[in-house]
């Protein structure tokens, strides 16, 4: 009978992104219902690729996904670091955390993702709509009544909010003292054709800047720039392309045949990076704050997206337990709060690493890089090698 009063059996997800969909497939697989609002009219997001390190995948793995993104996407192993000009300094071999033969990283198109989620949300019988949000909700001893802002209304065992960075949820739980925090410099993408031995991921540091490619698929790529823009400007796409090749004068190699082959008319995409750090809890009542909405941080590790599939992972884990819904939450946090609080520390520094306009302070950096010991796992993977 305690079971029964304590089964999860209903859940609103609010937010489509990487982490709500996955919220929403973890708890359908554990045959919770779910109806999941997102604002966007369809499923459209916005960027260019998304890598998808081995946590993430170990994930992915979880939730029954990872196999269709590996079949979509390009599979490296290593980071190469270089100078600007192309000299190369070192190189990462990254932990195979999803299984001996899955490699440490897969690269996807952010849309192509996307329907994959939606795809396999929807075959698992998620109640979708577009274009909708919560509008209100009310608590009661038997669950969260909630009003939606097509009128709909539903009573649920709780909320998870992932609604990312800007969360009108968090707003409304812990009042306007958690707004994203720009962090002082911005990431410029646009896809490019992949030289057929990019078999790799590689890191360029220059001063002031560092910029990447990232392998898409066999033809394709995306490169990233990451450039200090004090007062964080917005710039105009129409601006894009001449601020971009600009701002890739230093670079050579790879980068510098990207930056060549660049057309006008490119989409090139631009972020302000920014930050959410929310103390614990993340929870109020019934509403749960995942993904963005909780913790928030820059690209520097590609763990974003990584830590919101940790969190559906796990909650979904925690579905099953028949907890009361706050001692699902307290346990929740004990799995989650330190872990994605590491990863945004270790995410800052790595940034700041990268934003060095100081010559000398650049070629110190490039020489410590230079003297490690080659093929050796990044130091924060050791962390991530353990189950969230
Ligand atoms: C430049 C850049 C590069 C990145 N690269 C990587 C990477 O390579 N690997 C990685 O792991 N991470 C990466 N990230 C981080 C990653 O994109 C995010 O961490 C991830 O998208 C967070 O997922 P989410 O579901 O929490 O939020 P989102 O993906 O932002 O999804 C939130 C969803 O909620 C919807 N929404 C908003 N408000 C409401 C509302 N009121 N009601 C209903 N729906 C609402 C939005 O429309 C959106 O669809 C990168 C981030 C940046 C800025």
């Amino acid at each position: 009978m305690a079971q029964d009063m304590t089964r999860i059996t209903k859940v609103l997800v609010a937010g489509g992104g990487i982490g709500g969909l996955c919220t929403a497939i973890g708890l359908l697989r554990k045959g919770v219902a779910v109806d999941l609002v997102e604002i966007k009219p369809q499923n459209t997001p916005l960027g260019v690729g998304i890598i998808q390190p081995a946590n993430a995948l170990r994930a992915l793995d979880d939730l029954g996904v990872m196999d269709k993104c590996l079949a979509v996407g390009f599979q490296v192993d290593e980071w190469r670091y270089f100078e600007a000009d192309g000299t190369h300094l070192h190189t990462f071999k990254s932990m195979r955390l999803a299984g001996p033969e899955i490699p440490a990283y897969n690269a996807v198109a952010r849309p192509v993702l996307a329907a994959i989620l939606l795809d396999t949300a929807q075959a698992l019988g998620v109640n979708i709509r577009f274009g909708v949000q919560i509008d209100d909700f009310v608590e009661t001893d038997k669950g969260i009544d909630v009003t939606l802002s097509n009128g709909e209304q539903g009573r649920y065992d709780f909320i998870v909010g992932s609604e990312g960075i800007r969360s009108p949820l968090r707003r409304r739980l812990f009042g306007d003292g958690y707004e994203p925090e720009y962090l002082g410099h911005s990431v410029w993408r646009v896809n490019a054709q992949r030289p057929p031995d990019l078999t790799y991921q590689p890191m360029f540091w220059g001063v002031g800047s560092k910029a990447g490619l990232i392998p898409l698929s066999d033809s394709t790529m995306y490169l990233l720039l990451v450039t200090d823009e004090p007062g964080n400007p917005f710039y105009e796409e129409s601006l894009r392309y001449d601020l971009l090749k600009e701002r890739l004068q230093q670079f050579g190699g790879y980068i510098g045949e990207v930056r060549d082959n660049m057309r006008p008319d490119d989409n090139i995409v631009y972020t302000p990076v920014e930050e959410v750090r929310l103390p614990s809890p993340w929870f109020k009542g019934r509403v749960l704050l995942i993904g963005d909405a909780a913790h928030a941080g820059g690209p520097h590790l590609s763990q974003g997206a990584a830590m919101a599939i940790e969190d559906a992972v796990v909650l979904s884990e925690l579905v099953e337990k028949r907890l009361s819904v706050p001692d699902m939450f307290v346990q929740f946090m004990e799995r989650r709060f330190e872990r994605c609080r590491f990863i945004q520390d270790t995410t800052r520094a790595v940034g700041e690493a990268g934003r060095s306009s100081d010559p000398e302070v650049c070629a110190t950096r490039n020489a410590n890089f230079k003297n490690m010991q080659h093929n050796v796992p990044r130091p924060h993977e050791g962390v991530l090698a353990q189950r969230p």
